[in-house]
């Protein structure tokens, strides 16, 4: 094989000479041999992208800033009235500013751009014989692909078996109505949107099943040709960023208007232009939170982090936000309240139940009758229940590692374990009964059908929902395998009675036709006639997960309802919502607790809206559904995070608040669609990632109310001494200062703190209150006014009691570090005492403080900074009156939060 497979019209090839230029074989594959050589060769199968943009552009970038204009304006001016170690500070702030301000971005760019890595997606292909799962990134031209809904085509393919396939080509084409696909041979000149004997890299499957060969992979794909359409940037802005983004811009240029205006005012009163100049730098300096957006950004981007350690990949930002908000979850059962280990243990036939022991996906296990006694020989009816299961199934169980496991859907699975239990096994099945066609299980139709030879004969095979099932049959088997009439209501019965144990239950049926009929045409036509015979149920468990009981407790007493979706019996799910505690907690009495798809469908939108809220159980709901309970549940105010893994799932998953995708059972398409991903497909991963959220709002709040007193604390000091016509107590350089080591050694450390007591005992935070209360804007004004009254009042006692100006001005800047590491310590909850919150349990605050006091000194105390600042060293009895003062502010935001919890505890 060469490197460049010959540019071909693939389109326009016969079948057999697509497999001939690719050298590769329809029923066998590639070896893996041939695999590994053609991806030495071809190399891996993604697209490279270019960086999103180069590392000096965004270095620059950080130099865009009003506010960095001005310094550069002072760092100039300094320079030119030759005071040029000024200069040379305030530039070299600017610059190392910069270097922070672009490592920071980065880093919290990194660590989105890392979750994604986590999200490989695999194909299903078919080498040496048989089918199975890989990376996409392995795949080699001449693969064959197996695609299903819900795939996202993972390369160049051209279909040569083709079920009904559907793509959304949208991402290509822009057409947003799905492809038909088809097979045929088409001419030479068509264009690429009407090449319906191809799929394309990176576009959608929605409905339908094929099997392609691969043609082109990684760059060569036609995607891959105009790869700059896929940005690959991640977006770092949620709503809350947007708002402060906002707030700084506004903020930034009311600063800038009061400094320009003390500027002119100075003039006009005949002071010295140089001094008027440094005092405005000085004042713009201090009071714009410079530091602010991206802390911010670092914060969201560490509950990024967090959450993936819990096994939930944030793949929309925003959602980091959001989560904590959330009032409802709306989680599926399967998978994600259960633990999707199905086995079956009860089957019905010929009119008889029996019991099927073992666990797992064993193989073993025995068959025994009501009573207990075990069967031989099997009865006919049973054994043909058992072994249509095995037939009309699309799943493989494989041992790994002495362990049994499903590669496919657990539902099928257990259907395979118990066939073998009969001693059926899968090859001598495909031998004697090779499968003509097939319809895939989908959850809107709740069925599968295979069509099967057979001697003499042809044979259908359905299994489904007992619902839909029964509707199409005539008759049932009896014992011995003949015919007898069909007892609808015992078989309803039996099949509810299943359900309550909390079984899941799928009936099993089948026709005999004619050899004639070769596909499942007719069959799917037919869907309103009765011709199938019942041939039995078979009824497996799957127990709830331990953690999904224990999360859904959380979430209650955190007033965050929980709702089960599902398209299990209705029987079936609310057995399990009670073992859960779903549907326990919704009890009033009055209220039924379980409502249907069929039911939905037949209520009016006013009737929807008064009982959505009282139901904990949708059962044998169809996906699109989904999206009327979602639109139901946010009319009523609620936020709702709502979970889904297949194609039809999309639109729900993007209507709701939070879409959640699962990881493993989910489509790509629903990954696409979500806001976040399961790696565990499991519910106590979403409670997880809900504390996560909360906690995240909880420390960029904390962070806000501590750093806004620093800057309004010395706008204040600064503006109120120009007012008084004073020297100033802080310089620009100083302010620089500042604001730059309080907000990296300490306020940054806010964002590791870990979630507090009683985080999950709140109720959810509503999205439309402000981010900060009435109680935090009175205590950033409270500590604003402490900063300006300490520092001010410490600068003049100086000065009155003949100290230098630099002693003073190092006086007030200490201040400032020492209330600041004080109300660091305050700020570590916005409400509870912080007598009462473990010491250590935040140990970066620790390590901050250090750092901070390490700085600190060395401002105070070394002679290079005194000369770079303009500082000078202090005396101990400095020290003493600074550490009283803080200790001062300490206890007063202390009182000021008992005070809160006294007096408004319901606020
Ligand atoms: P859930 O939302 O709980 O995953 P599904 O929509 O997957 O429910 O299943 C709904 C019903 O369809 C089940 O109760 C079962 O009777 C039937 N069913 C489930 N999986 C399959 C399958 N692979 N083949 C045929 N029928 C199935
Ligand atoms: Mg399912």
């Amino acid at each position: 094989m060469e490197r460049v497979p010959p540019s071909q019209l693939w389109h326009h090839l016969a079948e057999e000479d697509v497999f001939n230029a690719l050298q590769s074989n329809h029923h066998e594959g590639l070896s893996t041999n041939e695999v590994a050589e053609r991806l030495r060769l071809f190399g891996p199968n993604s697209i490279s992208t270019q960086k999103p943009m180069s590392p000096l552009k965004r270095f620059l970038l950080q130099f865009h800033n009003p506010l960095i204009y001005i310094l550069l304006v002072a760092t100039a001016v300094t320079f030119f009235l030759q005071e040029y170690i000024d200069s040379a500070v305030i530039f070299a702030v600017v610059f190392i500013n910069a270097i922070i301000g672009y490592l920071q971005e980065s880093k919290a760019e990194e660590a989105i751009n890392s979750l994604r890595k986590m999200l490989s997606a695999k194909a299903r292909v078919l080498r040496d014989g048989r089918r199975q799962y890989v990376p996409t990134t392995d795949l080699v031209p001449g693969d064959i692909v197996v695609l299903t809904s819900g795939d996202k085509v993972p390369a160049d393919l051209r279909l040569f078996d083709n079920r009904d396939l559907q793509i959304d080509e949208s991402a290509l084409t822009g057409e947003s109505v799905a492809v038909q696909k088809e097979r045929a041979k088409l001419d030479k000149d068509v264009v690429l949107a009407d090449r319906v004997n191809m799929a394309f890299a990176g576009t959608l499957v929605t409905y339908g099943q094929a099997e392609g060969v691969v043609i082109a992979t990684g760059d060569d794909t036609e995607t891959g040709k105009i790869a700059d359409m896929i940005t690959q940037a991640v977006s770092l802005e949620t709503p809350l960023t947007q708002k402060i983004q906002a707030f700084s811009k506004v903020l930034l240029w009311v600063i800038l208007g009061l400094a320009a205006l003390t500027f002119v005012v100075g003039l006009l009163r005949g002071q010295d232009w140089i001094d008027t100049f440094m005092a405005a730098v000085a004042l713009s300096v201090a009071a714009i939170p410079e530091g602010l957006p991206a802390v911010v950004t670092i914060t969201l981007a560490i509950g990024v982090r967090r959450m993936a350690i819990r096994n939930a990949i944030v793949r929309k930002l925003p959602a980091v936000e959001t989560l904590g908000s959330t009032t409802i979850i709306c989680s599926d059962k399967t998978g994600t309240l259960t633990e999707n280990q199905m086995t079956v243990q009860r089957v019905f036939a010929g009119g008889e139940a029996f019991h099927i022991t073992g666990s797992g996906y064993q193989p073993e296990g025995g068959l025994l009758n009501a009573n207990e006694a075990a069967l031989s020989p099997l009865p006919e009816a049973l054994r043909q229940c058992l072994r249509n299961g095995m037939l009309c199934n699309d799943s493989e169980l494989i041992q790994k590692e002495g362990l049994w496991q499903v590669q496919g859907d657990p539902t099928e699975g257990a259907l395979l374990a118990a066939a073998s239990k009969a001693g059926f096994s899968t090859t001598d099945l495909q031998r004697e009964y090779a499968r003509l066609d097939v319809i895939p299980f989908e959850s809107d139709r709740q069925y599968m059908a295979t069509l099967h030879q057979s001697e003499g004969h042809n044979l259908i095979v359905v299994k489904g929902s007992m619902e839909r099932v029964v509707a199409r049959c005539h008759d049932m088997l009896a014992p011995d395998g003949s015919s007898m009439a069909l007892d609808e209501h015992r078989i309803i019965e039996q099949a509810e009675q299943f359900a309550s144990l909390g079984l899941r239950v799928l009936a099993i049926a089948q026709q005999t036709v004619p050899i004639a009929e070769t596909d499942l045409t007719r069959f799917n036509k037919e869907e309103s006639t009765r011709q199938l015979t019942l041939v039995g149920l078979q009824a497996m468990i799957d127990p709830p997960r331990a953690e999904a009981i224990q999360a859904v407790a959380t979430c209650q007493k955190a007033g965050i309802a929980v709702k089960m979706i599902t398209g299990d019996h209705a029987l079936t799910a609310r057995a399990i919502a009670e073992q859960i505690g779903i549907a326990r907690a919704n009890q009033d009495g009055t209220a039924h607790t379980v409502l249907t798809g069929s039911e939905l469908a037949t209520m009016s939108d006013h009737e929807l809206l008064r009982e959505v809220e009282r139901v904990a159980v949708f059962a044998r709901v169809a996906p699109e559904q989904k999206l009327k309970l979602v639109t139901a549940l946010q009319a009523k105010g609620h936020v709702v995070a709502m979970t889904g893994d297949g194609v039809n799932d999309a639109p729900a998953l993007k209507k709701a608040n939070i879409g959640i995708a699962m990881g493993i059972a989910g489509t790509e398409v629903a990954k696409e669609a979500a806001d976040m991903v399961l790696t565990d497909d499991n519910f106590a991963t979403i409670e997880g990632a809900v504390e996560e959220g909360r906690n995240v709002f909880d420390n960029l709040v904390k962070f806000i109310t501590w750093i806004l007193p620093t800057n309004l604390g010395q706008g204040l000091v600064i503006m109120v001494a120009i007012l008084l016509g004073a020297t100033l107590p802080v310089l620009p350089v100083q302010a620089l200062w500042l604001n730059m080591t309080t907000a990296v050694f300490l306020g940054l450390m806010l964002a590791f703190e870990p979630k507090e007591q009683g985080l999950m005992a709140r109720a959810p935070r509503d999205p439309d209150t402000p981010i900060l209360t009435r109680e935090m804007l009175g205590r950033i004004l409270s500590v604003s006014t402490l900063l300006l009254v300490g520092a001010f009042s410490l600068f003049q006692w100086a000065l009155a009691q003949g100290e230098s100006e630099p002693v003073a001005r190092t006086l007030a800047v200490t201040l400032f570090v020492v209330v600041q590491s004080v109300f660091l310590l305050n700020c570590r909850s916005l409400r509870s005492s912080l007598f009462h919150m473990p010491m250590f349990s935040n140990r970066w605050i620790w390590v901050g403080m250090a750092a901070m006091l390490l700085a600190q000194l060395a401002y105070i105390y070394t002679p290079t900074m005194n000369l770079l600042f303009q500082s000078a060293p202090l005396a101990l009895a400095h020290w003493g009156v600074m550490l009283a003062y803080g200790l001062v502010v300490l206890l007063l935001v202390e009182g000021e939060k008992w005070l809160w919890r006294r007096f408004a505890q319901a606020a």
